[in-house]
């Protein structure tokens, strides 16, 4: 199975968080917030052989390390992963987001000239407005929308861009997620955690908890959980392909 979007680096204990992947073998995405922690990060889990690290600048740390654009621009040549990026539009977010467009527009322009990159993207209270982004940077790569909270109608534009969607066990315990989940097409699902921030009953997430979102999508799809396994493991495939 696969955790395609981790933050390896701020679990607070590192031997459990590194065990668990380790231990499950999935595909896991280790995610950055600032380009400074990509090189660390990296190292974190270089022996690692299903782990890959993503270099990323959090859309709510963005008009703070701005200045490390240039930073990103080096290391992008690094890795084919990117994350995690995008966009916040939540309160004590949304007075900066100048400075978060000039960061995910520069960064999607940056990928356009790779053409390979696999992207995770942030998308709170700012649905549309990242839509409108990957919309004018259709070759910046394969977009995942990581706990991707929105209308049927924005879910439908999204597909039409060739977006995949990566959902986690702690959406489960919202109805709003559920809903949004409920219209994803099986070929573009995939899993995440978005561990250590999201909680399971107040225990953080790790990738082996994963297996939840796989019952509860034999479930509702109706069919048995080997065949959601064999959808996932087929979904992953063609995302890396
Ligand atoms: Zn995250």
């Amino acid at each position: 199975m696969m955790d395609l979007h981790c933050h390896v680096d701020l679990y607070p204990d590192y031997n459990r968080i590194l065990e668990d992947i380790k231990s499950t073998g999935f595909y896991v995405l280790s995610v950055t917030t600032v380009p400074s922690a990509f090189e660390g990060t990296c190292n974190l889990t270089r022996n690692i052989k299903h782990c890959r690290t993503a270099l990323g600048l959090h859309p709510q740390l963005a008009h703070q390390r701005i200045n490390e654009l240039p930073l990103f621009d080096k290391l992008i040549p690094e890795t084919r992963y990117i994350g995690e990026i995008g966009l916040d539009g939540s309160r004590g977010y949304k007075d900066h987001f100048n400075d978060q467009l000039f960061v995910f527009n520069h960064i999607l322009k940056k990928c356009e000239s790779y053409g390979n990159k696999i992207l995770t993207i942030h998308s709170l209270n700012a649905v549309d407005e990242v839509l409108n982004c990957l919309g004018t940077h259709p070759k910046a790569g394969t977009a995942i929308l990581h706990w991707f909270l929105a209308t049927k109608k924005q879910v439908e534009k999204a597909i039409e861009l060739g977006c995949y969607f990566s959902i986690g066990p702690a959406m489960l315990s919202s109805n709003r997620a559920k809903k949004v989940i409920s219209w994803l097409p099986k070929n573009r699902v995939l899993l995440e955690t978005d561990g250590p921030f999201a909680k399971l009953e107040g225990n953080i997430v790790y990738p082996s908890n994963v297996i939840s979102v796989l019952t509860y999508l034999s479930d509702i799809w109706n069919i048995p959980y080997d065949e959601v396994r064999s959808v996932m493991k087929l979904n992953l495939v063609k995302l890396l392909k």
